[in-house]
């Protein structure tokens, strides 16, 4: 019997070790884009969540909507849900209250009119933000969210590195908020990495038990409340 116990236990050592503390099976991911709209990247990215029945959140800039409202009604149409990620994508922090104020109010706007979507969440650029600021963001009815890992990583294109160390860095957060980005408001990012990537984060999400939130359930952004 006492032979039998420990070579169970021995049998068990390496799920224990795999399984400890970590958070894979049961848990969803909740996918959220920023920058878009894009004409080079966002229809890569709503073909590949199209193909693998994923919803996800779109942080889309003001003055690139303005550009691309085509692309803009085509998130829409796809089912997303669709977030305010500033109007020209500047810092927050280099703003007065004014500034901050019309850049949401702007951006709102011209979601509002393109997708009949009236934004709840709104995603500081960088994450960069301070308090009197988040004051005036909940004042404005507006919930301002950050993320638990992001995909792109400085210096680094290679798809397996970048999914390999994302999945690493959320092991241990239940229901993950990744950020990935499907525009360049800057002009200086490639976001080539980011393409080749996520069929592959999606398949390796799912072969760890992942399933991907629903972006209209309420608590899931509210994890990554700012
Ligand atoms: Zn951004």
């Amino acid at each position: 019997m006492k032979k039998l116990l420990i070579s169970m236990f021995i049998a068990i050592i390496p799920f224990l070790l795999i399984s400890g503390g970590t958070y894979p099976a049961g848990q969803n991911v909740l996918f959220t884009f920023d920058d878009g709209p894009n004409p080079l990247y966002t229809p890569q990215v709503l073909q590949t969540l199209h193909e693998n029945n994923i919803q996800a959140v779109f942080f889309v800039v003001g003055q690139e909507v303005l550009k691309h409202p085509d692309l803009l009604a085509e998130i829409d149409r796809h089912g997303h849900l669709i977030g305010v990620h500033t109007f020209s994508h500047r810092n927050i922090t280099e703003m007065t209250h004014a500034e901050l104020r019309r850049e949401i109010q702007a951006t709102a706007e011209l979601i509002n009119r393109i997708t009949g979507q009236n934004p709840v969440y709104f995603r500081p650029p960088r994450g960069k933000h301070n308090r009197a600021q988040l004051d005036l963001i909940y004042n404005m009815s507006y919930v301002p969210v950050k993320w638990h890992g992001c995909l792109e990583k400085r210096g680094v294109d290679k798809p397996e590195q970048l999914v390999n160390d994302l999945i690493k860095r959320i092991r241990h957060i239940p229901n993950p908020v990744i950020l990935l980005h499907d525009g360049d408001p800057a002009h200086y990012h490639d976001r080539t990495a980011t393409m080749q990537s996520l069929p592959l984060l999606i398949e390796r999400l799912r072969e760890s038990g992942y399933g991907f939130a629903d972006p209209r359930d309420s608590s899931k952004l509210r994890q990554v409340e700012l």
